[in-house]
């Protein structure tokens, strides 16, 4: 299948940290279809040459192993080309099209992955420019607007341009193999299915931690914060992988009308939960690991003053037969005591001991994206005999490392949303509704961050937040996974 996939932000950090580096794993592993062109779109000047010389000195930075020999890498430069191209100048767009017809590719990607308040402005041009055939797709990265209002309004103007069924809207934590776990392990598998409720799970953790900063994207990030970056989209995303009902299918839409549903069955907030079940931080200076880190306002780009929370945690319910009264916990954040994602399911205890235990429920579902990514399975097993008392029960647990367990031929994130795009598979895809009803539900924590004098709580860096996200989860009889 002959494809062109149109790059726009073409030489931006994006562009050269994670989809070149996935485009050519795709290559490397067999699976981009052949007879396909990628065309980086900039304002800079450059010739297809001077583009490739550029894309071999960025594949330095990337890790050993998915770095390009010479010889591969001179096979992937025959697919890059490059335009130059300034996207608020509608003149400029005559020349892709050009470009487009020179061959006719039965598949065309336009992947905007540049600032999005250049996407409508794109979009109308597309579509004013004849680019907006039927076999175009679209490709939006995060982020979609800033509030409901923006997200709208450019879904909107994207609407105009293209149909639903063109536009796919990244969220690449979809992309990971375990979230895609996550899907198999529940709907492939009958073993979770009688388990997967309120009867048999007392609370469900999602944690996606960074250790780093805000690094270079201060000013970006000054703008965004943590709720906006990581809550309304990711958090929100896998909390549907883990709560939503089987899908009648395994087709786009029967996935993602479930989804829905569980956005939309998002208990809504009233004062005292904005009060109580959502804490927010900013990270302090310090010495983490022998070495000097700035606090957040210290870092460039930052306002001095500013209040944008570098740390969400927060307790979420979901009013369904399957799930009231379990709380969904969501914890994110920067400069935290390790770099991890995972989710934790938290089963009940035992309705009866005839063991002699520790207090507390051992068993629990351990879902790793980050580092590596795996299952864990904790439980409870004969250990050593005790003289006294006879069998002592010690925890085990049984895992599942998929990086080990299917090693090579393993796909990362934008590696197989990318494969997705050109496939024209929408399953890992986000829908506008889904979009709209999280950013619904993310809106008045906003607001009531907006009036709230206090600003967000100060946290040390190298730890796991506020104190307050503790007793948050505490006041529940629970604790964060770390702790217990
Ligand atoms: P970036 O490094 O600033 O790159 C922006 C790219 O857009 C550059 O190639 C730039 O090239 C091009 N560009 C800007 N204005 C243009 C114009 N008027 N006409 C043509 N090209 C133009 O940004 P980025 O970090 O790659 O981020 C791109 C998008 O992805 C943003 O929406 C960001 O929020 C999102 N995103 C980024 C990351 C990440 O890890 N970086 C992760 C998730 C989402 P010229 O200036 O040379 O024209």
């Amino acid at each position: 299948m002959s494809f062109d996939l149109v790059l726009f932000g073409g030489t931006g950090d994006l562009a050269w940290r994670k989809l070149m580096p996935a485009l050519f794993q795709a290559f490397r592993h067999g699976t981009l279809p052949a007879g396909g062109r990628i065309i980086g779109v900039a304002r800079d000047d450059l010739s297809d040459a001077q583009y490739r010389d550029l894309i071999r000195s960025r594949f330095d930075d990337v890790e050993l192993a998915k770095r390009p020999t010479p010889e591969e890498f001179d096979r992937f430069a025959g697919l890059l080309h490059f335009l130059r191209l300034d996207l608020s100048q509608p003149a400029d767009y005559g020349r892709l099209a050009h470009m487009l017809r020179e061959r006719h590719a039965e598949t065309v990607v336009m992947y905007l992955a540049t600032a999005p308040d250049l996407f409508t402005r794109v979009c109308q041009q597309l579509a004013a420019s004849g680019l907006n055939r039927p076999n175009t797709r679209l490709v939006l990265e995060k982020p979609l607007g800033h509030d409901l209002a923006s997200n709208r309004e450019i879904n909107e103007a994207v609407r105009r341009a293209f149909s639903e069924r063109q536009i796919f809207r990244i969220d690449h934590y979809l992309g990971k193999p375990a979230v895609q776990n996550l899907f198999a392990m529940r709907f492939g598998n009958a073993l979770f299915e009688p388990v997967w409720r309120r009867e048999h799970i007392s609370n469900i953790q999602i944690t996606i931690a960074e250790d780093l900063g805000v690094e270079k994207r201060g000013a970006f990030y000054d703008k965004t914060g943590a709720l906006r970056d990581m809550v309304q989209n990711h958090a929100l995303q896998l909390l549907c992988a883990l709560a939503m009902e089987p899908p009648i299918n395994a087709h786009a839409d029967a996935i993602r009308d479930e989804k829905l549903k569980v956005l939309r069955s998002l208990q809504r907030w009233t004062p005292m939960m904005l009060d109580q079940h959502v804490v927010r931080g900013q990270y302090a200076g310090g010495n983490v690991g022998g070495r000097e880190v700035p606090g957040y306002r210290e870092e460039p780009g930052v306002n001095p003053d500013s209040r944008t929370e570098t740390f969400v945690a927060l307790r979420a319910e979901i009013s369904s037969w399957r799930w009231a009264g379990v709380p969904f916990y969501i914890r994110t954040g920067k400069r935290l005591a390790a770099r991890e994602a995972h989710i934790v399911v938290n089963f009940r205890e035992a309705p009866h001991a005839i063991y002699e235990t520790p207090p507390g429920s051992w068993n629990r579902l351990v879902i790793n994206l980050q580092p590596r990514d795996g299952l864990q399975l904790h439980m409870l097993a004969q250990g050593q005999e005790s003289r006294r008392n006879g069998p002592v029960l010690a925890p085990v647990h049984l895992d599942l490392d998929f990086d080990k367990r299917f090693g090579s031929e393993r796909v990362g994130a934008y590696e197989r949303l990318l494969l997705d795009v050109i496939a024209g598979r929408l399953n890992l895809f986000v829908r506008s509704d889904e979009q709209e009803a999280a950013w619904r539900w993310v809106e008045p924590i906003m607001e009531h961050w907006a009036g709230d004098a206090r600003g967000p709580r100060p946290y040390a860096a190298g730890t796991w937040g506020p104190s307050a996200s503790s007793a948050m989860i505490a006041r529940d009889g629970f604790c964060w996974s770390e702790e217990c």
